[in-house]
């Protein structure tokens, strides 16, 4: 796919889902969004954003959160699923950002990566939401979309799935790209059995045209 079929498949999303990022990810404190993902890990938005509003207005930052019981984060962020093991994290992942980097998240993926929990999606959202940097981050939902677009190999890994991503996606329209894919993935192009009978990009898609294809040769 070229970056000009990839620029109008984004603008027809952009229309249907708009540009708005959930509350989680609406902010420029790179630790917020640090712990807005992690806390979005396999739950749906609405309680992520439930607990990110309890935990935050409670605790303020990497430092109160370090100091803060285990107990109190657990009862604060019981709206998400895994909320003990997320609590966990989140109080380790604050109290290493104090010790080694003076309260404030790092601007660097290698150095993100080696923070507990933290992978290659969550540095690249924490880059992007919050650091302004042109990354697409590929959750689950980006990869599947990309992969049956046609956009990357459908054995692909992380690395490779994004830069296939970003080869296409001009500079200014990285950051978005993540929010409109994962609305479209949730509703639309969903995982095991996406639902391409309301798909308003099925003129671009790779998958759909094989599946037709499979059809016609059966028939
Ligand atoms: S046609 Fe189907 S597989 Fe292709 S993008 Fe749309 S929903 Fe996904």
């Amino acid at each position: 796919m070229d970056e000009e079929t990839f620029v109008r498949i984004i603008n027809l999303l952009a229309e249907r889902y708009g540009v708005q990022a959930p509350i989680h990810l609406d902010n420029p404190d790179p630790f917020r969004v640090l712990v807005g993902t992690i806390l979005s890990h396999r739950t749906r938005d609405e309680m992520t954003d439930l607990a990110f509003s309890r935990l935050f207005s409670k605790y303020k930052n990497a430092e109160e959160i370090a100091r803060a019981p285990l107990n109190d984060i657990i009862r604060l962020i019981k709206p998400v699923g895994f909320y003990r093991q997320k609590a966990k994290r989140i109080k380790e992942v604050a109290k290493l950002i104090l010790k080694h980097y003076n309260g404030q998240v790092p601007r660097s993926r290698e150095v993100l990566i080696e923070l507990p929990g933290v992978g290659y999606k969550t540095a690249d959202i924490v880059l992007s939401v919050a650091y302004g940097e042109p990354v697409v981050a590929v959750d689950t939902h980006v990869d599947a979309v990309s992969k049956r677009l046609g956009i990357a190999k459908w054995n692909a890994k992380y690395e490779d799935t994004r830069k296939s991503i970003e080869k296409i996606t001009p500079l200014h329209m990285r950051r978005i790209v993540n929010s409109i894919l994962v609305k479209f993935g949730r509703e639309i192009c969903r995982k095991p059995r996406p639902r391409c009978e309301m798909c308003p990009i099925t003129a671009y898609c790779e998958w759909y045209k094989s599946r037709r294809q499979e059809v016609k040769t059966k028939n």
